[in-house]
């Protein structure tokens, strides 16, 4: 270990998401390299046994592990507070190896009604098909988590804050529930990201990320990782090496040096949140504001003790029902229209019609996606820019 490495247990996390991880070659380069190499060479015989063997520490092919990744994880395991990081090919690709690795036909899942979209459907569909059932309750009713456990549960599984309503579950509460039942808890920190809030510190096992939102932040790759203690990850390690949704070198590259401004970022995004979500709760033409920011929120409290931020994805119902929600996205001149986020970039949606599309007429009811409701993703451009490029559409409306 050379001192840099030694050095890392002490550092802030502003200093670990700039120098975490990064092993220098013989060069003594200053920035992070990039390996674009598929496999690696030994210099004899018996040292390309040694390390086919593991008895060698070292690279073989970069399926298992290459360089570049390697920084990433390592960078990333150090924000989230993990003893290891397994990165994979896409945000899907990390639940997805998650669940191979842990689950087997006859053990359950149970998880938060309000998921990403594809990962109720990795669940329900592909996961369902080798005999792994998932339960769906109510994100932040506890009674409903512990309710929904049998003796065959073997994963709880949330998103915290959720999409879009920002609502939120207390992790510790939900890891103690998890662990009573020999289970393990999950969460998907794709919201907030290590800077504003790290499950693993309030008892979470492993952490989920696509690295696709804010971890790269500039809406330039896809990519995923899990982090957690090594026993588990090295069975998530085993899928990846095996199955093959590794992280290509590139990507990895990206994703470590859009972490040393992870920080700055989303302190950045979650003010321009707040200014918002408190200007469009002022708006006449806007009826309700989801944000766990403001004090009306019903879970600003527990979002305020538990997170660093109140992240920076909103949603606001607006008058008119469909028609006046997507006046207002179409009357948009700068904001993208698109289902993504977690970009400097401000994004808006209306997820009755995308995201949430696939629901039921009670499901979208039960889940509160109103045809009237707007999800804005805020990005980094100046408030005055969002708020004029959204007044034009709601001022249209009275
Ligand atoms: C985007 C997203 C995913 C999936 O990540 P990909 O990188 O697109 O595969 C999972 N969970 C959440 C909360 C997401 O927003």
């Amino acid at each position: 270990m050379d001192q840099d490495q030694s050095r890392e247990l002490e550092w802030a996390l502003e200093t670990l998401a700039i120098r975490a991880g990064h092993e220098r070659t013989g060069e003594q380069e200053h920035g992070e390299p990039i390996f674009p190499t598929s496999s690696f060479v030994y210099g004899s015989a018996a040292e390309a046994a040694r390390k086919f063997g593991g008895e060698e520490p070292g690279n073989v092919y970069s399926r298992f592990t290459n360089p570049t990744v390697h920084t990433f994880e390592r960078r990333l395991a150090a924000l989230e507070g993990g003893e290891r990081c397994v990165a994979t090919s896409s945000g899907m690709a990390a639940i997805l190896a998650t669940a191979l690795a842990l689950l087997e036909a006859g053990d359950e899942i149970v998880a938060s009604r309000s998921l990403f979209g594809s990962t109720v459907s990795l669940f329900d569909k592909y996961l369902g098909k080798l005999g792994i059932a998932t339960r769906y309750v109510e994100l932040s009713d506890l009674d409903a988590w512990e309710a929904a456990v049998t003796p065959a549960t073997k994963l709880l599984f949330a998103e915290t804050p959720s999409n879009p309503l920002s609502e939120v579950v207390d992790i510790t509460a939900l890891a103690d529930i998890a662990h009573r039942h020999g289970a393990w808890l999950a969460i998907d920190n794709c919201f907030l990201t290590p800077a504003l809030q790290r499950p693993i510190d309030l008892g979470a096992d492993l952490v989920i990320h696509s690295a696709t939102k804010y971890l790269d932040g500039q809406g330039r790759a896809v990519g995923g990782a899990v982090v957690g203690p090594d026993k588990l990850l090295e069975e998530v390690f085993g899928v990846v090496r095996t199955c093959g949704p590794c992280l290509s070198p590139f990507n990895a590259w990206i994703f470590t040096k859009g972490l040393e401004t992870l920080g700055l970022r989303m302190r950045a995004h979650c003010e321009n949140a707040q200014r918002l979500a408190e200007w469009l709760a002022a708006h006449p033409a806007v009826s309700r504001v989801h944000y766990s920011g403001l004090p009306d929120h019903p879970q600003h409290a527990l979002a305020k003790r538990q997170q660093g931020g109140f992240g920076a994805v909103l949603g606001f119902e607006v008058k008119g029902e469909r028609q006046g929600a997507w006046s207002v996205i179409d009357a948009t001149r700068m904001l993208s229209i698109t289902g993504n986020l977690g970009d400097v970039k401000s994004t808006i949606t209306h997820p009755a019609t995308t995201t949430h599309g696939r629901l039921s007429d009670d499901q979208k009811q039960a889940a509160g996606i109103s045809e009237g409701l707007i999800r804005v993703a805020v990005g980094l451009e100046a408030l005055d820019d969002i708020r004029d490029d959204l007044a034009r559409g709601l001022d249209a409306l009275l």
